[in-house]
């Protein structure tokens, strides 16, 4: 038998702090040069090419927590 009584945890997960304040939904989107979407070429920052797509985008992703089919 093992003592293991010293486990290593892991806590060295560090959340990062939304400084920017996100109001709703956290980006968890990488940003890929176009609409995620529909595609369309958007800026390197950006995942969608407008509030629509990115609404449409998420209700089909269904991250506003189960619509229970
Ligand atoms: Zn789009």
């Amino acid at each position: 038998m093992i003592d293991q009584s010293s486990r290593p945890t892991p806590r060295e997960m560090r959340l990062p702090q939304d400084e920017q304040g996100f109001p709703r939904r956290p980006p968890a989107l990488p940003a890929k040069g176009t609409c995620w979407y529909c595609e369309h070429p958007v800026d390197n920052v950006r995942r969608f090419c407008s509030v629509a797509c990115r609404d449409d985008y998420y209700e089909e992703e269904g991250e506003t927590g189960g619509n229970g089919s």
